[in-house]
């Protein structure tokens, strides 16, 4: 995702020395301009963020240091359009959110991710399927946010999108939602009758927000398409998608710049829960290659709930961490999304995540296989492991389909795993979790 960037940069800052001279940073200057266009950020962009880069470089006095602290301070600078980051909430609810893109963008897509976001966050969210220009995305919504437990509003039956629209507003309201997100239509291309149609849904909705879903995969034909949406709509937020895929990753660097609007989210992968709250210092600290703490606890803190991990903690330290918990915990691990990006925010190991294939917990052959394991004992077993003796494991074997060697591999590995979780679960490891989680808790989340 970041790491493109994150290695240019890297080997930019290498390239100055403490106490350099001017050769230097023109050098470095130079191999920065280079890797910003290639990652495909907006030339004049380019040219402002290295000039603003030499004048701060040169006014501390040029050196690692100072170069690093001014690329630093720019970037965030560029990144930071003024408005709001993350999610912000209405005096009263609900907060109504208007998603707007072109098709195959990501929006209906981005909509759900929304929503299981804020569900996570506790926060009761309904859905509104107004896009009926795509036969599809009604169904899609239907089939994604009942595979996530959120809650949807749909009308078959009405032809009018600025009917559903108003409805779903009107339930919302006595519902008692805390956020209304409505998915309205998008064409291939920006054309009048699909500017008129959102014009009119702005209208009826009179949301707080309207995010404009860009597809980071099409480069600076995104920017020009979120540019006319805002012209026509006046948009407070950009949510960029595929994030993940082969996209430059420049595009997060200039499309707050170029479009004077910032980028609230970005969307990192197919699954609901790969969407992540866009802050433009972290997002830097990144780009570095120097983790993102603060992101990772934000993160973690939404899906670990924080009595569980006591009691977890307690059951690993007693020794008596057993099959349930182990599923447990592997529910809550699929809540965080892409395993890679999470790696990815630790500090130092950006370059780690690069290189790393991402697990999928779902798909996985090996976590496949754990998971039949589990399931073909009996409940007794899954709470007390140490019942596993030599007929049980080939009743256990045979029930999974596997070789009772393999069931006694992952048996060794579980036992190996939880000695290990013991050992480190001593009390200054709870303590510092506990710590984290409890200033997290106390945050809002986004800014
Ligand atoms: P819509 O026409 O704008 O509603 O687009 P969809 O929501 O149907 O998304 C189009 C395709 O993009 C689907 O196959 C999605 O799974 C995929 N997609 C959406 N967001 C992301 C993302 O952040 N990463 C990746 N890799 N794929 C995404």
């Amino acid at each position: 995702m970041f790491e493109a960037l994150t290695d240019s940069f890297r080997s930019t800052i290498n390239k100055i020395r403490f106490a350099d001279d001017e050769k230097a940073l023109k050098k470095a200057l130079d191999n920065l301009k280079k890797s910003l266009l290639k990652a495909d950020v907006h030339h004049k962009v380019v040219r402002e963020l290295l000039k603003s880069v030499e004048l701060d470089t040169k006014r501390e006095g040029i050196g690692k240091e100072s170069f690093l602290k001014a690329l630093k301070k720019n970037l965030t600078d560029i990144l930071t359009a003024p408005g709001h980051y993350g999610f912000v909430f209405a005096s009263k609810p609900p907060t109504v959110v208007m998603m707007a893109g072109l098709q195959g963008s990501g929006k209906t897509t981005t909509t759900v991710k929304l929503a299981y976001y804020l569900k996570l966050r506790k926060k009761k969210v309904l859905v509104a399927a107004c896009d009926l220009q795509r036969l599809a995305a009604v169904e899609q919504l239907k089939q994604l946010c009942e595979q996530n437990d959120i809650d949807l509003f749909y009308d078959e039956e009405e032809k009018d999108p600025l009917k559903v629209a108003k409805k779903a507003l009107e339930k919302a309201k006595s519902g008692l939602y805390d956020v209304l997100i409505v998915d309205t239509a998008g064409r291939l291309a920006i054309d009048e009758e699909l500017m008129d149609e959102l014009v009119k849904m702005k209208e009826v909705l009179n949301p707080h927000e309207i995010f404009y879903v860009a597809d980071s995969m099409t480069g600076q034909d995104a920017v020009r398409s979120a540019a006319t949406f805002n012209e026509k709509l006046k948009i407070t937020g950009v949510i960029l998608s595929k994030y993940d895929g082969d996209s430059k990753g420049g595009i997060a660097i200039s499309i707050a710049k170029q479009i004077g609007i910032p980028l609230r989210f970005i969307g990192i992968g197919e699954k609901v829960p790969d969407l992540e709250v866009f802050v433009p210092d972290r997002i830097v600290s990144r780009l570095m290659g120097e983790g993102d703490i603060e992101g990772l606890a934000e993160k973690t803190s939404a899906v670990i709930d924080e009595k569980k991990v006591k009691h977890i903690t307690k059951k690993i330290k007693k020794g008596s961490f057993n099959f349930n918990d182990f599923l447990d915990q592997l529910e809550s691990m699929k809540k965080l999304g892409s395993l890679k990006s999470l790696v990815g925010m630790i500090p130092g190991l950006s370059k780690v995540a690069g290189s790393l294939k991402d697990i999928d917990l779902e798909n996985s052959k090996e976590i496949k296989r754990i998971k039949a394991m589990i399931y073909s004992m009996t409940p007794k077993e899954r709470e007390n492991p140490s019942l596993l003796n030599n007929s049980r494991k080939r009743r256990i074997a045979k029930g999974a389909g596997l070789s009772q060697m393999e069931v006694n591999r992952f048996l060794k590995q579980f036992q190996n795993a939880a000695k290990m979780a013991k050992k480190f679960s001593g009390k200054k490891g709870m303590q510092d979790l506990q710590n984290l989680l409890s200033r997290q808790n106390n945050l809002p989340f986004g800014r």
